[in-house]
């Protein structure tokens, strides 16, 4: 008897003693980040919140589960170890007493059914997760397989060191229902199988079998406790703590202002000796970007729905934070040295890892090269499927504010966009003049705002610089303008009062220009008297609604579709013309995933008489992107697969008459990709892209105009766009001869 108590609280105390060290390192790396005081008030004002979270994303499994097959494997798996965690009880209280039962549990029949109930479940997730790390694994599916870049071989010995919790778990209960110190007589099917097996090795066999398993499993489970604090496992121990220190509802929506040392960054004051400019180092993220380095469970969900992944380029959400976490890792010898002398003495490759950059090609030994950096949409889909609620987008897009701020190292084609945006108010650079060309030929005269916004107008239209400036976004700009009027609901817009609302200067990582245009709307905004505005770009919708705030503006935002299916549904706007063609509605990244609004766009179109909705695959919160978010509308995409064109071809996997969505950035990147596919004969000449609005607009014609006019025509008479800037890379008015957008050239 003392000797097996010897053995178990030996085998303890060391387990205990690498396991803690082990956390204390990672503690006092987590350390060596920014602080993030902002993180702490959040979850200490929001009790209530982080209460319902823990339950809904750490007990619930809510994210897990969206994938079905191997998210249940995963909530069996992890509530097997919480019931297990009675199991563990019982075999400490073994080794000091025979008859040991848990004091208040006793010796509940239901107890010990249901131990062995999810001891058998656990089995189950493990044939699952088997199968599917065998059927799904980097040899055989290459870059398609999520697991791609994780380290597999961890994941197997976590699964062989699972199963043998279990089987050894069953072993000592078979055993001590021979030896008649099981705690319960009934209930407990699996170790009552297990005992029947070993009945047969007689009393004193089973009595040795009971002691050295039950040794066994204390060996086995503490092992594993001290594997998991080296190992991507870590997340059994962090990932509430990383869920609790979340944003909230999560890290999608707004991006964070720039901070430095905890406090929120003014432009004015900023000292670029002192202050921290994004993240040029591993140290400046702060503990709860190191925290999301730690957690990540390499399960590669992310990186199976990033859309830069998917067409080939080097941009794994996953590899991202992977990355990060190594370099951390490697480089925290370094950072927790405690004098020069002390980082002298450290070895070679610590402090060759600490001279690395952190972003920079392969030459310069960079820990992300600036060709994933730039490759990212910001569409948000790593961040929805996150189970560990880890903020990619933020990260992304403090190591470009780095990069933009401090180092002038982005994409060179964005420069103009960037300039034209800080002189001119919006990207292509046309400048305040022509922002009310798009409202020439309506049957109405659009109010401009002069001053202060009338008592009588209930909403303030944000046009958005594509709904005012490009042709094909301006069609839908005049139906959003034309049904307004219909509906009778009174508007104004600000006309050349508009300027960009700074999300592609925000995006890119140029925080200065952001906030310098965010802060003169707001301005412009205030002095109008602004308090509801519809905005049909759901990138101005994201940014007022979501980012203003931040500045100080607060106002009621909603997206032309939420108003119109409003309207629809109130009776204002009847459709009453046939609509007789087949179409699928393309999600925009921020007005679906980071906004959450799915369903007003598809209500007009359940609407529309004749219409008949046809989703793609990929839709509402695993909808596609269309390559044009985070500033991608700006850059080149030279690498792999064009993203527009990949969405396109789900697309057309559908057989649409026409493809339907809610932006006008998606408008211009599906209608490019359209294009091409119509060049190539790939895609018929009537199929066209267009806004709900634009489809919602052309049912509320007569029947004999509607049906005569045709898809083409599903912007009101007279909207030829003359003057825009074009979808094709080239400004329509040849007097005004400007680069276009050259991320989305018809090439
Ligand atoms: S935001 Fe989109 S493009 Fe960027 S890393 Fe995440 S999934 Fe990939
Ligand atoms: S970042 Fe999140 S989704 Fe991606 S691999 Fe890590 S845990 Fe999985």
């Amino acid at each position: 008897m003392a000797l097996r108590i010897i053995i178990g609280l030996v085998l303890t105390a060391v387990a205990a003693a690498l396991a803690g060290r082990r956390l204390w390192w990672l503690y006092s790396v987590g350390r060596t980040g920014q602080p993030a005081p902002e993180r702490i008030d959040a979850a200490r004002h929001h009790p209530a919140t982080d209460a319902e979270t823990q339950v809904t994303e750490v007990f619930g499994q809510r994210k897990l589960l969206k994938w079905s097959v191997p998210g249940i494997a995963h909530f069996l798996t992890f509530w097997g170890f919480i019931i297990l965690l009675l199991t563990i009880i019982e075999a400490y209280g073994d080794l000091f007493s025979k008859t040991f039962a848990i004091p208040g549990i006793g010796h509940w029949a239901w107890v010990g059914f249901l131990e062995d109930l999810f001891a058998v479940a656990v089995l189950v997730g493990l044939a699952i997760f088997t199968v599917i790390r065998l059927r799904h694994s980097p040899r055989k599916e290459g870059r398609e397989s999520r697991f791609a870049g994780s380290h597999t071989s961890a994941a197997w010995l976590v699964l062989f060191l699972i199963f043998l919790v279990i089987a050894t778990l069953l072993v000592y209960r078979g055993a001590q229902i021979n030896t008649g110190d099981f705690p319960y007589a009934h209930g407990a099917f699996a170790s009552q199988i297990v005992g029947h097996w070993l009945a047969p090795l007689g009393l004193t066999a089973n009595k040795a079998l009971e002691t050295t398993f039950i040794l066994l499993q204390l060996a086995v489970v503490l092992g594993f406790g001290v594997f998991v604090t080296y190992s991507k496992h870590l997340h059994i121990i962090v990932a509430p703590v990383n869920v609790l220190f979340s944003r909230r509802p999560n890290g999608l929506g707004a991006l964070q202002p720039m901070r430095s040392g905890g406090k929120v960054l003014d432009f004015e004051e900023a000292d670029p000796d002192t202050d921290i400019f994004g993240r040029g180092k591993i140290e400046d993220f702060t503990w709860k970007g190191m925290l999301d380095m730690a957690t990540c469970t390499e399960c590669g969900r992310c990186q199976s729905q990033c859309p830069a992944w998917a067409t080939g380029k080097p941009l794994s959400p996953k590899m991202v934070i992977l990355d990060l976490r190594d370099h951390a890792f490697a480089k925290a010898p370094y950072l927790l040295a405690k004098s020069d002398e002390a980082k002298e003495k450290l070895p070679d490759s610590v402090k060759a890892e600490a001279q690395r950059p952190l972003v920079g090609d392969e030459a310069a030994n960079g820990v992300i090269d600036p060709d994933v950096l730039w490759s990212c949409t910001n569409c948000g889909a790593c961040v929805e499927e996150c189970p560990v609620d880890i903020e990619h987008i933020d990260h992304i897009t403090d190591m470009r504010r780095h990069q933009v701020l401090i180092e002038s190292a982005f994409p060179t084609e964005a420069s103009s966009m960037m300039k034209n945006l800080e002189n001119k108010g919006d990207p292509w650079g046309m400048g305040e003049a022509k922002r009310l060309d798009w409202a020439e030929g309506l049957g109405f005269e659009v109010p401009v705002v002069d001053g202060k916004i009338g008592g009588d107008v209930e909403y303030l239209y944000w046009v958005g610089c594509a709904g005012a400036l490009e042709d094909r976004a301006r069609k839908a700009t005049r139906a959003i303008a034309q049904l307004l009027h219909t509906a009778g609901v009174s508007f104004a817009v600000l006309g050349p009062a508009e300027t960009c609302t700074g999300d592609p200067a925000r995006r890119i990582g140029n925080e200065f220009v952001y906030s310098m245009l965010a802060q003169q709307n707001i301005e412009t905004l205030n002095e109008a008297g602004a308090r509801k505005i519809v905005a049909s770009c759901p990138h101005c919708f994201n940014t007022i609604a979501n980012e203003y705030p931040q500045l100080g503006g607060n106002y009621e935002v909603i997206h032309h579709t939420q108003l119109l299916a409003r309207l629809v549904a109130e009776g204002k706007l009847t459709p009453v013309s046939p609509v007789d063609e087949r179409i699928t509605y393309h999600d925009p990244c921020f007005l679906g995933r980071h906004n959450r609004v799915f369903t007003p766009p598809r209500e007009i179109m359940e609407h529309v008489p004749g219409a008949r909705p046809q989703e793609m695959h990929r839709c509402k919160e695993r909808g596609f992107c269309c390559g044009a978010g985070g500033a991608r509308m700006w850059m080149e995409e030279r690498i792999g697969k064009r993203i527009n064109t990949e969405r396109i071809e789900e697309a057309l996997g559908t057989n649409p008459d026409t493809i339907s969505t809610g932006c006008p950035y998606c408008m211009v990147m599906l209608g490019d990709a359209v294009s091409a596919k119509k060049s190539s004969g790939e895609a018929k000449e009537s199929l066209e892209v267009v806004d709900v609005a634009q489809i919602l607009e052309r049912s509320l014609r007569p029947p004999v105009a509607a049906a005569a006019v045709g898809p083409a025509a599903a912007e009101p008479a007279g909207a030829d766009g003359a003057g825009g800037a074009s979808g094709d890379g080239k400004v329509a008015d040849p007097g005004t001869a400007r680069p276009g957008p050259p991320g989305h050239d018809l090439g």
